[in-house]
This record gives structure tokens, C-alpha cells and sequence, in this order.
């Protein structure tokens, strides 16, 4: 017997395809959620669907739905695949648009070989993932599982200054099906990795095991501003000596923690900003990021306790806001399982891995078991017209999604 796959050729070109649906006035694919563009690329997918004999069904938040159920296993909870379609400004091809495709694809697969199944699929196309045009991100799925109310996300108004709910309705996806109406047995989510850990391995398949917490804090400084030349170096209330010490403090942090860790201060302000004026006030950005929610609380913890002690030393006024905070999520064991045997059967190299960016699946572990797989991004590059990913990969990743859907959907 031949090893099922699935149609390499149909899924390259369909990414192609999409991918060139909603290029701007300046020749950048921008395709933000509920845009003319947006749907230009749902109505493509729909079409897709529909073409394959899939049910379609658009929910109120518009999150996109094309199920495969037969007779026999009508009703019960089925597999989900999916992601999203939207995308940045000046995005590339991949991101999000590989994992709805190849969900598509899996199913057609299916079909075409009259597999029988004990549940139905599901391929699954999100709202707003990527939080350009409307914040937060991952809006379509956190509504989806309940994490927002449909009637607050509907109210969110974009960066142009339009309601959500009435852009979905001018685009044509307003559905009526509320949020969660389908609560999946397990959600798998295939996605390039959008860093260079895999290339850099050599490694085919990232077995995505959990996916980091994300901390971030602005921190503002007040000392005072005085003359660089003539304050002796024990009167100073000096700002900018304050946020070094902080910066310095973070990387230590993060690197005492070794993998389990990264910190980062992207963002630094003086004022007055001279070269000979000591600074009145500073103000950075911490980013911390950890798989362990343990780690992030006590890092949290180790800064806000420095930050005290370098305020009192220093003589300087410190002020900490949090921009935004969520918890790592650890996906399924069972289904993180599956994907290495699925992986191995089909003799390619895997490795497990934290994703480091968010994803819908984020949202889904809080519905249904849930796991994802990464594919390599060529350099690390992703939200970038360089993103890229050699169709080799893209064509194991969608096999591996394959064999996953397959293995959940015979099984219970
Ligand atoms: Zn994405």
C-alpha cells in the first residue's frame, strides 16, 4: 500500500495564489482582518472549500469553518485544524495562511482516499490573529473559547477608526453561529516557526511542546537634570544610571535562567537626552518570556524587589506599568506524542520546541487538547516578504498534519 499524502502541487500553488490576494497601493501583500482585502482572501478559501464538498460555516466573530462530517460520524466532537489568513503590513506568504491550506488539504486527502473516520474534520480560518487592525490579537479564537465576550470584540474599534462588527458585516462575514458552537476533541495547528532554530538544525519537523508567557513592563525613571561637569558624582539623583543598572539586571536574570528565559530591553529614552546634562528621566521596556509561568512570576518579583533597592540607592523615583501579561501555555502530551510517531514513521528528524510566538492554538489548549508543528523559516524571517520556507518542508509539515488528523480522527 502507498503512504497517503497530501497534494503537494495544489497546496504550493494555492499558497501562491492567496498570497497574492490583497497587495497594497505600494506592492506590500497587507491583508488586516475585515478588510476588502481580507475577505478577497476568504472568499478564496471559501471557495476552496466548497469546491471540496466541505460545510461552511462563519460564526459571529467570523472565524471561518469548512467541515467534513459523513453519515456515520455526524455529531461527534471533531478534529480541528486551522489558523488564521489575515496578516501584517508588508507580510509574507506563510504565516498563518500554511496551516489553514494544508488543514484543507489533509481533508481532501481524506476524502479522495475514502478513509473512514470515527469523527469529522474540521479546518478552521480565525479572526484578526494577527492584531494589527484590531487589538487584542488572537481575538477570533480567545472569542472562540470564550476568553472575550463576542459583543465586546464586535465593539473594538480599528486603527482607521471602524467597529469591528460593522466591517465583518460590510465584508460579508457576520455569521450568526455563536462562538465555541463546536467544541473540538483536539486542535492541531500547523505553522511555520518564524525563527531560525529548525534551519539552523537541519531539522525537518518542530514538535511545539508549549509556548512561552509574555511579560511587559514600561518603567519610567525620575531623577534630576543637572550639569554634567559640575555635580560631583555622590550628588547625583542621575536617571540614566538607574535604567543601566535595571538593563543590566534583566540580562542577568535571563541568564541565570539559561533556556528557560530570555529578557530583553528593546526600548530606552532619556530626557533631556544631552550630552552633558545628567538625566532628569528615563523610560525602557522589559520583555520577559518563559515556558514556566513560575519563572515569569518570580522574575517579576527579583525586578520589582531591584528596582526598590536601585530607587534607594540612587535617589531616584521609580514607576512600573505592565503592557501586557499572558501565561505560557503547555500543550498535549498525548498529541505531542503522536506527532513525534507520525514524524518518525515518515523518517524525518524532529525536535521538541517552545514557541516563541503566539498563535490561535494559544487560545484553543483552553477548549480542547491541543499541539502544534512548526516547519523551518528560512533564516528565522517571518511577518516580511523574505519570509520563505522551502516547499520540501512545507509539503512534510503538511503530511506530518496529515498522519496527526488521521490518527486523532480514527481514534477517541
Ligand atoms: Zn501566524
Amino acid at each position: 500500500m502507498t503512504r497517503m499524502t497530501v497534494d503537494s502541487e495544489r497546496l504550493v500553488r494555492r499558497l501562491k495564489e492567496l498570497g497574492s490576494l490583497g497587495v497594497d497601493q505600494d506592492g506590500r501583500l497587507t491583508r488586516l482582518a475585515a478588510t476588502d482585502a481580507d475577505k478577497l482572501g476568504r472568499d478564496l478559501f471559501v471557495r476552496w472549500a466548497k469546491e471540496a464538498g466541505l460545510k461552511v460555516f462563519i460564526d459571529r466573530i467570523g472565524n471561518i469553518f469548512a467541515i467534513y462530517e459523513t453519515r456515520e460520524n455526524a455529531g461527534t466532537a471533531p478534529i480541528m485544524m486551522g489558523s488564521h489568513i489575515d496578516t501584517v503590513i508588508n507580510a509574507g506568504k506563510f504565516d498563518g495562511c500554511y496551516g489553514v491550506l494544508a488543514g484543507l488539504g489533509v481533508i481532501e486527502t481524506l476524502m479522495a482516499e475514502g478513509i473512514y473516520l470515527a469523527r469529522p474534520l474540521v479546518v478552521a480560518a480565525f479572526t484578526n490573529e494577527e492584531g494589527v487592525r484590531f487589538t487584542p490579537d488572537m481575538m477570533g479564537s480567545l472569542v472562540y473559547v470564550g476568553g472575550m465576550d463576542v459583543e465586546e470584540a464586535l465593539q473594538a474599534v480599528s486603527i482607521d477608526g471602524k467597529l469591528l462588527g460593522h466591517e465583518l458585516e460590510r465584508i460579508g462575514y457576520a455569521g450568526k453561529l455563536d462562538p465555541g458552537f463546536l467544541t473540538p476533541e483536539a486542535y492541531v495547528e500547523l505553522h511555520i516557526e518564524q525563527g531560525p532554530i529548525l534551519e539552523s538544525l537541519g531539522i525537518q519537523i518542530g514538535v511545539v511542546e508549549n509556548l512561552q508567557g509574555i511579560s511587559w513592563q514600561r518603567i519610567a525613571i525620575d531623577g534630576v537634570a543637572n550639569h554634567a561637569g559640575t555635580t560631583p558624582m555622590g550628588l547625583r539623583r542621575d536617571a540614566g544610571h538607574a535604567a543601566a543598572k535595571i538593563m543590566e539586571f534583566v540580562h542577568e536574570l535571563a541568564t541565570e535562567y539559561n533556556t528557560e528565559m530570555v529578557g530583553t530591553v528593546g526600548s530606552i529614552h532619556f530626557e533631556p537626552n544631552a550630552i552633558n546634562v545628567i538625566p532628569s528621566r528615563a523610560t525602557l521596556t522589559v520583555d520577559l518570556r518563559s515556558p514556566k509561568e513560575e519563572r515569569l512570576l518570580t522574575a517579576e518579583t527579583a525586578l520589582a524587589d531591584e528596582i526598590i533597592s536601585i530607587s534607594n540607592a540612587l535617589g531616584v523615583s521609580v514607576r512600573s506599568e505592565t503592557l501586557a501579561r499572558t501565561q505560557p501555555v503547555q500543550f498535549c502530551n498525548d498529541i505531542v506524542d503522536r506527532i513525534e510517531r507520525v514524524v518518525e514513521l515518515g523518517g524525518f528528524k524532529s525536535m521538541r520546541i517552545t514557541s516563541g510566538a503566539g498563535h490561535d492554538a494559544q487560545m484553543m489548549a483552553r477548549l480542547c487538547p491541543t499541539a502544534m508543528i512548526f516547519v523551518p523559516s528560512a533564516q528565522g524571517i517571518s511577518h516580511n516578504p523574505d519570509e520563505y520556507t522551502p516547499d520540501f518542508d512545507l509539503i512534510n509539515g503538511a503530511n506530518v498534519l496529515l498522519g496527526v488528523a488521521t490518527d486523532l480522527a480514527r481514534t477517541h
